[in-house]
């Protein structure tokens, strides 16, 4: 069996019940993605629009694709257009998601999208502060939404050894969509928790991930050299 056959199988089998598993393709060949798939895997995140087009084209139909880099706002059409993105799960923007909200009603389409979230320490990563969203949804501004189905929120810990720092990243992601959801009871289906990676993903879902995006610790790593 090959070794992305086998860390699917692995995955597959020691994930708790309830958490799905997001296989990050991204920098990877459509071949071994097709060895992921062939091992039983069907949710694949990528990162960038231009290598995405191509795998969806060279990949089974029934492929659940997750959106999960950053997402340019001059890129939104192109993406939705595909009629194939499962979920956006890096909304970073109120802006990007405006305008999610719009081409989607004009392609008639629902989107089904993850806000993402900053809590760590490092500045380069992008997301809404929870005191953003926590106005967001304080002021009710989710119900001009059209076309955009909001199912919860992603989020990455501190890039760091230090286990109780990433651990109080998860439960302070955890603790905002609770209190989201108590601001806003009648927001249906807000329960998606996208937390972990290779690295600290059992952390993850001992905060209450119910989303794992894994990439290096089914496929290797990456080599960026190459696109
Ligand atoms: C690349 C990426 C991952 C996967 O990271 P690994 O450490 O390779 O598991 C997960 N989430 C996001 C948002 C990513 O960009």
């Amino acid at each position: 069996m090959s070794k992305v056959a086998d860390s699917i199988r692995t995955l597959h089998a020691s994930l708790p019940e309830g958490v799905e598993l997001v296989a990050v393709s991204k920098f990877h060949p459509v071949e071994t993605l097709r060895e992921a798939y062939d091992a039983g895997q069907r949710i694949f995140g990528e990162s960038r629009i231009q290598e995405l087009l191509p795998k969806i084209e060279a990949m089974p139909a029934d492929v659940r694709w997750h959106f999960i880099g950053h997402l340019q706002t001059n890129k939104v059409r192109q993406l939705l257009r595909t009629g194939r993105i499962a979920l956006i799960e890096s909304v970073d923007s109120l802006r990007l998601l405006d305008l999610i909200d719009a081409e989607s009603e004009r392609l008639g389409l629902v989107t089904g999208v993850l806000l993402q979230v900053h809590v760590a320490a490092e500045e380069t990563k992008t997301g809404f502060t929870p005191e953003e969203l926590l106005d967001y949804f304080r002021t009710r501004r989710f119900e001009r939404l059209r076309a955009t189905h909001l199912y919860g929120l992603m989020g990455m810990a501190t890039n760091t050894d230090d286990a109780a720092r990433i651990r109080a990243d998860f439960l302070a992601i955890a603790g905002l969509a609770r209190e989201i959801r108590a601001i806003a009871p009648d927001l249906r289906g807000f329960d998606t928790l996208s937390m972990g990676m290779s690295d600290d993903y059992p952390l993850a879902i001992e905060a209450g991930s119910n989303l794992v995006r894994v990439g290096t610790a089914i496929f290797g790593h990456r080599d960026y050299s190459k696109k």
